[in-house]
């Protein structure tokens, strides 16, 4: 195992961030932490970094225990916080000699495993960090990561703010680096990218809701989802609210997700039902299951 944390809480004076997490990452896993915001990820993160100590429970990063053996996490894992953390008046070059000075290395040594992604940034090497755009200060964050060979890679929100070209290069960078045999634990707000982690762990509040395999999760997911669209959209919220075997009624895209708790559930009683309400350009499907769905059911 690369990443073993047991029983792990911690709290900001009465605020409990996280409540006895408890998951393990395997050697070259691409591992996903998915929730909003204040679900607890970052301080997962800065606890496995060796940032921040826990009120209890224990934690062990590449075989080293994070408070005993500080320093040697330190070495061994790269870290990409979620706000951008490096120095905005220094060049892109600049960043990364100073990254790589610090942890006893130069950019020669492991130039091939940042080469991929620092090509795209070397013709704006001699540019202030501060001036780059959101997608490439995302990219140098990484490459400084990663500048002393680590054997595990930490990434708070890499792709928050970053626009949806980028983050699909973002993941496919990540997916090059997990085969260099490099162990990933990544953590997103974004449930469609969920999908494209080996294995997630849904948190909210400090506690983590579910862990298994995207695939796994959306498979073993009982319920039905019925996609549902009208004019009136807002109308059709407060009338599928209303209908009395509801289970539940979210907005997703232009779509209404609606499950219906009744084993005689009928679509065509629905659309009904809602024609009686005056909606019209009624339709209604069953659509695919997305972790986003069983995350709202959690
Ligand atoms: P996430 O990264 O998922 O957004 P965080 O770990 O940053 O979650 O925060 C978890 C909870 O702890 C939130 O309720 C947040 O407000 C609180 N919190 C985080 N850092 C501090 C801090 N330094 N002082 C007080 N409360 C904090």
């Amino acid at each position: 195992m690369s990443i073993i944390v047991q029983n792990i809480s911690k709290s900001y004076n009465k605020i409990k961030a996280i409540d006895a997490i408890s998951f393990e990452v395997k050697e070259g896993e691409l591992f996903g932490l998915i929730g909003p915001d204040g679900a607890g990820k970052t301080t997962i993160f800065r606890t496995l970094t060796t940032l921040l100590l826990a009120n209890e429970g224990s934690a062990t990063v590449a075989g080293f225990d994070v408070v005993k053996d500080y320093v040697a996490i330190r070495n061994s894992v790269g870290y990409m916080p979620g706000k951008f953390s490096l120095y905005q008046d220094l060049t892109v070059e600049e960043n990364l000699k100073f990254f790589a000075t610090i942890f006893g290395t130069t950019i020669e040594e492991n130039y091939d495993l940042i080469k991929d992604i620092y090509i795209q940034i070397e013709p704006f090497k001699t540019r202030r960090a501060g001036a780059l755009s959101g997608g490439m200060k995302q990219k140098l964050a990484l490459c400084c990561a990663l500048i002393h060979a680590p054997k595990v890679l930490f990434l708070d929100e890499p792709t928050t703010g970053v626009d949806p070209v980028s983050r699909k290069e973002f993941w496919e960078m990540l997916k090059r680096l997990q085969k260099k045999g490099i162990t990933i634990l990544v953590s997103t707000p974004y449930m469609d990218e969920a999908v494209l982690c080996d294995r997630i762990a849904l948190i909210q509040k400090g506690s983590i809701l579910k862990i298994d395999s995207p695939e796994n999760i959306i498979k073993k997911y009982d319920k039905v989802i019925y996609n549902i669209k009208a004019k009136n959209r807002h109308q059709l919220i407060l009338d599928l609210k209303k209908y009395p075997s509801q289970y539940s009624v979210f907005a997703f895209g232009e779509f209404i997700h609606y499950i219906d708790n009744s084993s005689t559930f009928n679509s065509i009683d629905l659309q009904h039902y809602l024609e009686k309400q005056n909606n019209t350009e009624i339709e209604i499907k069953i659509g695919n299951t997305t972790i986003e769905d069983v995350f709202m059911d959690l």
